[in-house]
């Protein structure tokens, strides 16, 4: 990866990197797609980060699908997948970690899963670095993770640009996910509740006529009506920082005009924990 990336360099061509774990779906191919677009040569990386997930974690039974991988790659005309092992990444000996110690890692996913940005932060570095890329594409799916990578960029002058691009979802409403294939056909149903609560939640917001906790709260009883469900968190954040919006304002969209108020969902089906989100304004 590394000679092929001088290479590119020495051609002043520009590199589009979409770092993934793998099992690859529509939403991946559609950053493969920004990728081609914007950029001369795309690589797609395909590595299920170790220290991304906690031990209770399902980094075991994480889906691996390498040879699919590869050939929904070369069907979206992707130049390289880079697929490299976790001894090539976290060879003995390594101990230098990427750490975001406050806003906007601190909090919602960085709270309930300590280790992970760290992992996701030290992991799309090593990425960055190695393909020279000019820049890197993320879902709007993991939106606190653009957020984080983001900030760790600015923070470290990493010379590459950050595209958030838009999420990708089934006719029915759900966010394509890799870890969509662990829900019975009855929970894919139920898991519907997410996308049908921020819909709602958008409604509300451009009416101009509910507080942060009245959208707030239709929102977890949405997505607390499966009796499968369990609901982590349903929040509206201001979308830079991640920081919550005091309960009692009313959400006006002339109020929201330079910056974003973001709606985040992270809910347990049986099981499968789901995450998904949408910009309210
Ligand atoms: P993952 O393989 O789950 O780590 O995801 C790799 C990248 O694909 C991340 O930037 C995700 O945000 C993005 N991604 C995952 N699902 C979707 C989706 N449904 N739509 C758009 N991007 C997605």
């Amino acid at each position: 990866m590394a000679a092929l990336a001088a290479q590119w360099r020495k051609e002043n061509k520009t590199v589009g990197l979409v770092p993934t774990m793998g099992a690859l779906h529509a939403g991946h191919i559609s950053l493969v797609d920004y990728a081609k677009a914007e950029c001369d040569i795309a690589v797609a990386s395909v590595f299920v980060n170790p220290s991304q997930f906690g031990p209770n974690e399902d980094f075991d039974k994480y889906p691996r699908t390498e040879a699919a991988d590869i050939e929904k790659l070369e069907a979206a005309h992707c130049d390289v997948a880079f697929i490299p092992s976790p001894a090539e990444m976290y060879p003995e000996g390594f101990c230098t970690w990427v750490n975001v110690t406050a806003a906007p890692a601190d909090r919602l996913e960085g709270k309930l899963r300590p280790i992970h940005f760290q992992g996701v932060a030290t992991v799309v570095l090593k990425l960055f670095n190695l393909a020279q890329a000019t820049k890197a594409y993320f879902g709007q799916k993991d939106f606190q993770q653009v957020q984080v990578v983001k900030r760790m960029v600015k923070d470290l002058n990493v010379p590459i640009e950050i595209v958030r691009c838009p999420i990708v979802r089934e006719p029915e409403g759900l966010a394509i996910s890799s870890r969509n294939r662990y829900m019975s056909a009855a929970e894919t149903e139920e898991a519907l509740c997410l996308s049908r609560a921020l819909k709602k939640a958008k409604e509300l917001a451009q009416t101009g006529e509910y507080t942060v906790a009245q959208i707030a709260d239709v929102m977890r009883e949405i997505v607390s009506e499966p009796k499968d469900a369990s609901v982590d968190y349903a929040i509206l954040v201001e979308g830079e920082n991640l920081d919550p919006v005091p309960e009692t304002d009313v959400v006006k969209p002339e109020l929201w005009q330079d910056k974003e108020l973001v709606a985040l969902l992270a809910v347990r089906i049986g099981s499968t924990r789901l995450i998904d989100n949408a910009v309210l304004l």
